[in-house]
């Protein structure tokens, strides 16, 4: 017996995200028919999000101490934080044993798909046995995982090639540290690899100083990550070159590494993807993502929505495309436009985007 469900309401509809009332019907997880028919019942029918950048392995420490305590200033240096091998979340990392990472990223997947994501992109620490504790954290969550892995060796000793060949057949794609962090000639070596094993090769540049921009474009990646302190001649050269960046806005901000020139990227017409970055430092919610690209960038709101949500799955590849339109996957989430944050907005994509809530979700469907 097939699985039939039909719901109504407002539809944020197609790669445009444009807003019809109506219905749609799913049948076994495809969406199957979308009928246009007025509609005032409140219920906003919406494509979940992507989040293109996370590190789970780090839900063990959520809370490192930031900014001023008692006049001295702690924790904000990014090298000190997250920066490999000597930061604060790698050291943690190293302490914690395997069950307790495996159940702390389980808490973060549930969390994800609470808060309405499908699909999210993972740099996992850790080599080979990092990659294998997030598929055991997956084994009880339906999201859409993309892991990148990177190599332990970052030294470039014998058995570098050997690990990276064993990496990519566990990963679905390489996420590097950053060109500064490692030997150009392990990067040249990781990217050779990732090539041969036809799986994309992403790399954080440009998060803190724009010094390790053109050493990771001389790589050709497939995807960067932050891209904050790039030019508008390293945004040329992106855009020519036609590599995707992946933002991360709270990451940037409690890092204390400014507001990367997304804009700039845009009317470059760069794909920018969304993500949360660090667990440690934020929360996987994109809402949050989503108000501050609104309210402190000032992206028009349906472009905020698009960027949270196709974009990625255009940039991942995902077999989802993070819209709604016949015969995709069904990857939805029904939000309350009646609940006490969001009644009386005109525009659904406006007030989800400027003020929607995980609390004004009624259901996910991933
Ligand atoms: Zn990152």
């Amino acid at each position: 017996m097939p699985c039939e469900q039909t719901i109504h309401g407002k539809i944020i509809y197609g790669p445009e995200a444009e807003v019809i009332e109506g219905y749609i019907v799913i049948e076994d997880g495809i969406i199957k028919e979308v009928h246009e028919k007025k509609n005032d019942s409140g219920i906003i029918i919406a494509p979940c999000f992507v989040n293109a950048h996370t590190h789970i392995g780090d839900s063990v420490c959520k809370d490192p101490v930031l900014g001023n305590v008692h006049g001295h200033f702690v924790q904000r240096d990014l090298s000190q934080l997250v920066q490999p091998p000597h930061g604060l979340k790698h050291r943690i990392l190293n302490m914690t044993p395997h069950r307790k990472m495996v159940e702390a990223m389980e808490k973060s997947l549930q969390d994800m798909n609470n808060t309405g994501t499908y699909a999210f992109a993972d740099f996992r620490e850790g080599s080979t046995k990092g990659i294998v504790a997030l598929k055991e954290a997956l084994e009880s969550s339906d999201l859409d995982a993309r892991i990148f892995g990177r190599p332990a060796n970052d030294t470039g000793k014998k058995g570098i090639s050997e690990e990276l060949e064993t990496l990519l057949n566990y990963a679905d794609g390489l996420g590097m540290s950053g060109a500064n962090d490692m030997d150009m000639e392990i990067l040249e070596n990781a990217r050779q690899h990732s090539l041969k094993a036809g799986k994309p090769f992403a790399i954080h540049a440009g998060e803190h100083s724009r010094s390790d921009i053109e050493k990771a474009l001389s790589l050709d990646p497939d995807i960067l990550i932050h891209m904050t302190q790039a030019t508008q001649q390293d945004l040329k050269e992106v855009a020519d070159m036609g590599i995707p960046i992946v933002v991360c806005p709270r990451s940037n901000f409690i890092t204390g590494v400014g507001m990367a020139p997304i804009v700039d990227m845009l009317d470059q017409e760069i794909k920018v993807a969304v993500g949360t970055d660090n667990v440690m430092l934020n929360s996987v919610n994109m809402f949050s993502e989503m108000e501050l690209l609104s309210k402190i960038f000032g992206i028009e709101d349906r472009q905020v929505f698009m960027m949270c949500t196709l974009m990625g799955a255009t940039i991942l590849g995902l077999d989802a495309p993070g819209y709604i339109l016949e015969g995709n996957i069904a990857k939805i989430m029904i939000i309350n436009g009646n609940s006490n944050n969001l009644t009386g907005i005109r525009d659904p994509i406006s007030g989800i985007v400027r003020r929607g809530r995980p609390d004004d979700i009624l259901s996910v469907m991933i």
